[in-house]
């Protein structure tokens, strides 16, 4: 059984980690761009933000002063036990989120959408959001939080068919366009994708596309994974760097995840995670060991899977 007080306790650890610690696999692709920016003042921005990320690791203190809008999302193993169950989870992680918007601290940006009442520590209805997701044959549970910044970076549109990759392109670019020309999320960005889906699904996959995927991670799908790859080439061909200054290092990189979809519809979203990539995970083991990274390692084969039945049910309804 997890103890309760040990999940909020690493909770905590990871609201700090994700604010303070640029994950290394988004620190690798920055630096990538700083060697390719071809725009003065972006490639300004990229050294800039390099030598931020140094000073507030070192100082302990949050790496953006707009600490965004931290979330939670649970891997929980098919055979895991968790001492009062998924009530008290969700309990921890409030508090958690709580303690540490005045622990690290966080700035306290979440407040009701019409009154604006701030309870001053990121907390209040359908506040922190938290994604729940399975996996099989396992006694842990897995936490992941993402501080989400670049509140306006995201989009929705319903394609169809005969828009065909063309259209994604099209809305791809009208999006990266659109949102890095007003600044409303600092680039070089994580893009992630949804596709397909019903409307609420493409919005998820794309958020968690761009959120919940290392830089450099490629999607199984070899086509979709070629997409990807020109989708960052063209996202980093529209003229806009750092911080929508004139550049080459728009995207960081591209991620995809498609849902199966009406047959007359093909919707689709995009998502930017900006210059604070903020993200921690941990495993946390059933003797409530917890084992620290910043690979959410999310999209596993079972969160793919297209079969009604999984592992030795699925082997024997292919037989
Ligand atoms: S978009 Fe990201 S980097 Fe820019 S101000 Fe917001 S949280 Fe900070």
């Amino acid at each position: 059984m997890i103890p309760i007080s040990r999940i909020q306790h690493i909770a905590e650890k990871l609201m700090a980690k994700a604010a303070i610690e640029i994950p290394e696999d988004y620190l690798a692709g920055l630096r990538k761009c700083a060697e390719t920016e071809t725009g003065d003042l972006s490639a300004f921005v990229i050294k800039a933000m390099l030598e931020n990320y140094e000073a507030a690791k070192e100082d302990r203190r949050a790496m953006c002063g707009d600490t965004g809008v931290p979330r939670w999302y649970v891997k929980i193993g098919n055979e895991a036990r968790i001492e009062g169950g998924p009530v008290a989870l969700e309990a921890a992680l409030r508090r958690a989120t709580a303690r540490a918007t005045s622990a690290v601290p966080l700035r306290p940006n979440r407040v009701h959408p019409l009154w604006r009442t701030d309870h001053n520590n990121n907390v209040g209805i359908n506040a922190p959001e938290v994604e729940y997701a399975f996996h099989p044959e396992a006694d842990w549970i897995e936490l992941t939080t993402v501080h989400k910044g670049g509140l306006f970076g995201s989009d929705y549109r319903m394609l169809f068919p005969g828009d065909g990759i063309e259209g994604t392109k099209r809305f791809y670019l009208d999006t990266l366009i659109g949102f890095g020309r007003r600044g409303l999320a600092c680039q070089p960005a994580i893009v992630g994708i949804g596709l397909g889906g019903s409307k609420d699904i493409s919005m998820i996959l794309g958020k968690q596309a761009s959120c919940l995927r290392v830089v450099g991670s490629r999607n199984p799908d070899p086509g979709i994974a070629a997409l990807e790859e020109e989708f960052k080439d063209l996202g980093n061909n529209i003229g806009m760097g750092a911080k929508g200054f004139i550049g080459s290092s728009m995207v960081i990189d591209c991620h995809i995840e498609v849902g199966y979809c009406h047959t007359g519809g093909m919707p689709m979203s995009v998502h930017m995670f900006c210059l604070s990539s903020r993200r921690a995970c941990a495993r946390i083991l059933a003797d409530g060991r917890a084992q620290f990274r910043t690979d959410p390692m999310w999209f596993t084969d079972y969160m793919r899977r297209s079969t009604v039945e999984w592992g030795e049910q699925a082997a024997q309804a292919a037989e």
